[in-house]
């Protein structure tokens, strides 16, 4: 599969990934490592339907995802797919639990099915007593498990992560690891996630290595 992206510069299309052929069992983690500019970040958004490549397709849940129109894949999205990010992407002006509550509210929940998941979800990831603390009052440990909270809240069968521990310290990069290896256990969740670590891409059960776009090497852990 070629997945082309316009080059607005001079106007000629750059391929940024290529070849791109793997499969991920449900209950994998796979790891993604590469250098900067590799792809990555571009096949996860491929993945997660925020970009469309210009050929070859993506199956998830052995549906094929690939023609699915903006609308029909946001509620794809809504019921399948979470998503972490380094940088946590949580809303400045909303509590911990109101960025937890707020894809529910898109769900169209009751308040009360809202509240019950919502609280639930925050005890998950460890975080009872800090419902009414903005981002701005949490670390960036707690930040990332809002966000994990907010993801895990819809019970997604697959979280996209793209460098879930890169803006966090050693240890508190270890304690959000240790949240994704449970997740992964108790709930059977598949991760699919972007690495540049080596200790990271240890939890996963699969990694593959993009150079170039393409991947270059693929292992399956012991
Ligand atoms: P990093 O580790 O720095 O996050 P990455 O592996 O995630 O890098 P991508 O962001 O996927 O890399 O970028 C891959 C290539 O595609 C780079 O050459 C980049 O400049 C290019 N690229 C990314 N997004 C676009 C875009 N929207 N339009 C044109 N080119 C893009
Ligand atoms: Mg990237």
């Amino acid at each position: 599969h070629t997945f082309l992206l316009g080059k607005k510069q001079n106007e000629t299309a750059l391929t940024v990934l290529k070849n791109i052929s793997f499969s991920v069992d449900k209950g994998d983690i796979l790891a993604i490592t590469g250098k900067s500019g590799s792809g990555k970040s571009t096949l996860l958004n491929i993945i997660g339907g925020f970009m469309k490549p210009t050929s070859g397709s993506v199956f998830i849940k052995e549906r094929n995802v690939t023609n699915l129109n903006e609308g029909e894949y946001a509620d794809f999205r809504l019921d399948n797919i979470g998503f972490i990010f380094q940088n946590f992407q949580l809303i400045p002006s909303m509590t911990a639990y109101e960025n937890v509550e707020l894809p529910l509210v898109l769900k169209g929940l009751s308040e009360k099915e809202r509240v019950e998941l919502t609280e639930q979800t925050l005890e998950k990831v460890g975080l009872s007593n800090y419902h009414h603390h903005y981002p701005s009052e949490l670390s960036g440990g707690q930040q990332q498990r809002v966000s994990i909270a907010r993801t895990l809240v819809i019970e997604p069968p697959i979280i996209l992560a793209d460098e879930p521990t890169g803006s966090l310290d050693s240890e508190t990069e270890q304690e959000i690891l240790d949240l994704i290896t449970g997740l992964n256990q108790d709930l059977g969740i598949t991760f699919l996630m972007i690495t540049h670590d080596e200790e990271v891409a240890r939890i996963a059960s699969k990694q593959i290595h993009i150079h170039d776009g393409e991947i270059v090497k693929e292992e399956v852990s012991a």
